[in-house]
């Protein structure tokens, strides 16, 4: 027997309606590439993202064909994204950061026909077009005022494109479980792969994500997503701030500390989103000039481990609580956030930070699980780790064109490729990618453990550590450091400082000063690059 509930398949654009209808003059406030501050609100993005629906279906884009963009968190990125999905169409959010060769072969693995793309990244476009056949146009999100001379085939001008069709259009209505997004991963091995989103998956992602356990989103927050929307979705930020009806803010092209911080303060933020790197950018701003975070009380931190260091200067010094998260594109890309449960909310000082280097829990609509390498399930005890496998209605189940690829267990859990424990309150911890955990003798030591505390030393600015050669032991950490300007003159004085805080056999045999370490795409420490420079290092003694 079935229920007798209505059916309201869950798609897109009953995201941005229902901003539009009860949070309607919500401000969306973004910082403009062309320079300006510009304010809308949900109900304008909503009308004028019928108008790119309308523009697309004009110009003969169908249901499935995919719309790339090449474009910053801005009001007009939001708007191409309903717009896109509002016909039954995938937008394909291209990471402008990735070597153009990538670029190349994304768009054209995507078939991608249309590319919405930001003034900054014309001339990188203007370069690979030649090697991109299938598109056929070329937006521009800009307006008339602003439109460059460009030798981009069919370039149009977004306002007046928009602008040539009146919005009088109803969204197409089609199965939830039409693709709404594809976003490729970033590929260290191999070529990318595309993970394609669904609207029923991306409604309830942004679901899950608004709940209290999660990121607990409420219609009075102001949201910055510093995380760009070529990021897994900006986290869910373009799904689930609307569908909360809090306050946008978009901070465009400008992540550097001081024009974040301006946008914090200026606008009232009290909730925002971003990986490691551009906090510690922040928070140098904040040290040189001895400004604070306004009403800013929760920030989301992941894509790499948030240190202990971060967590603890925006907490005691800005009274700041940072939420841990740990998720994956093919996850689209929430797993866990580190919230407090009952069970250890009145955790306090090192205790409370030793929580909050955990990666946090899941929410209902998260299955997660640890196992052996034979795929036996290991004890959630915080301690035995394994590899990470996770399922649920928000996580692939195959990549794009690789339909015919199993990438599933027998239970349907996807392997993450991430190492952790399970302690017995639900929290995950992740130890490593499976590639980068360090095999000393057959035991396991964890990168990111060592990086976490080396950065706690006042002088280094970064830190990585990768396993190199050893005769006897198979691999032993090296410590590869970025000092403050001008401090630390022996890198080894930093393996002095983790004396003690560690097992000793976990301390690094060496350690090396470099001026830079390399960053991937989305901001994580590029391991692979890493390693290749670093190919010819013995360590002293061999
Ligand atoms: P991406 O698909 O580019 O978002 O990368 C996902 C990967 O980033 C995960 O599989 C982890 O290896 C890593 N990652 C994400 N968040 C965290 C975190 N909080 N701590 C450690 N690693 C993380």
């Amino acid at each position: 027997m079935l229920g007798l509930m209505q059916d309201w398949p869950l798609l897109m654009h009953r995201i941005i309606d229902h901003a539009a209808l009860y949070h309607g003059r919500r401000e969306v406030v973004s910082r403009s590439v062309e320079g300006p501050i510009h304010r809308t609100n949900y109900a304008q993005v909503a009308a004028r993202a019928r108008k790119v629906a309308q523009r697309l279906a004009r110009d003969g884009v169908k249901q499935g064909d995919r719309v790339a963009t090449l474009a910053w968190n801005t009001w007009r990125h939001l708007e191409a994204w309903y717009g896109i999905t509002g016909i039954g169409a995938v937008y394909h959010t291209v990471n402008p950061r990735l070597f153009p060769d990538q670029i190349v072969w994304i768009v054209n693995d995507a078939e991608d026909r249309v590319i919405m793309v930001d003034l900054t990244f014309v001339p990188l476009l203007e370069q690979i077009q030649d090697r991109l056949p299938g598109v056929e146009r070329f937006v521009i999100l800009t307006d008339a005022a602003h439109m460059p001379q460009t030798t981009l085939r069919n370039a149009t001008c977004y306002e007046e494109w928009i602008g040539a069709v009146d919005g009088d259009f109803a969204w197409a209505a089609f199965d939830e479980n039409t693709a709404a997004g594809l976003c490729y991963t970033s590929g260290t091995t191999g070529s990318p792969k595309g993970v394609l989103y669904s609207h029923r998956s991306n409604v309830l992602h942004a679901m899950i994500a608004c709940t209290s356990g999660m990121l607990g989103l409420a219609s009075s927050d102001v949201v910055l997503p510093v995380v760009p929307m070529f990021h897994a979705n900006a986290w869910s930020l373009g799904h689930s701030v609307p569908m909360a009806g809090a306050k946008l803010v978009l901070p465009g092209a400008k992540l550097d500390g001081a024009s974040v911080h301006e946008l914090i303060v200026g606008e009232g933020v009290t909730f925002s989103a971003g990986v490691p790197t551009v906090w510690f950018g922040l928070l140098a701003h904040l040290e040189a000039t001895g400004a604070d975070l306004g009403h800013m009380t929760r920030t989301v931190i992941g894509g790499s481990a948030c240190p202990r260091a971060m967590s603890k200067a925006f907490k005691e010094r800005y009274d700041v609580q940072v939420m841990h998260a740990w998720g994956m594109t093919e996850m689209s890309p929430l797993g866990t956030v580190c919230t407090l449960k009952p069970e250890v909310a009145g955790l306090e000082g090192d205790a409370y930070f030793d929580l909050m280097m955990k990666q946090g829990h899941s929410p209902f609509g998260v299955d997660m699980k640890i196992t052996d390498d034979d795929g036996t399930e290991l004890a959630r005890d915080g301690k035995v780790f394994g590899r990470l496998k996770v399922r649920g209605p928000a996580v692939a189940r195959r990549y794009f064109r690789h339909e015919n690829e199993e990438i599933l267990d027998a239970d349907g859990y996807f392997d993450t490729g991430d190492v952790g424990t399970i302690d017995p309150n639900g929290y995950l911890q992740i130890t490593d990618r499976a590639k980068d955990v360090i095999k000393s003798g057959g035991e396991w030591i964890s990168s990111i453990d060592l990086e976490n505390l080396a950065v706690a030393h006042p002088d280094v600015a970064e830190a990585a550590v990768i396993g190199v050669a050893h005769p006897k032991w198979d691999e032993r950490p090296l410590l590869v450091i970025v000092p403050k300007k001008g401090a630390l003159s022996d890198p080894s004085a930093v393996i002095d400082f983790m004396q003690g805080k560690i097992a000793k056999w976990w301390l690094p045999d060496a350690a090396v000063i470099v001026d830079e370490i390399p960053h991937t795409a989305t901001g994580k420490i590029d391991k692979v690059t890493l390693r290749k420079r670093l190919a010819d290092y013995r360590l002293p003694g061999f």
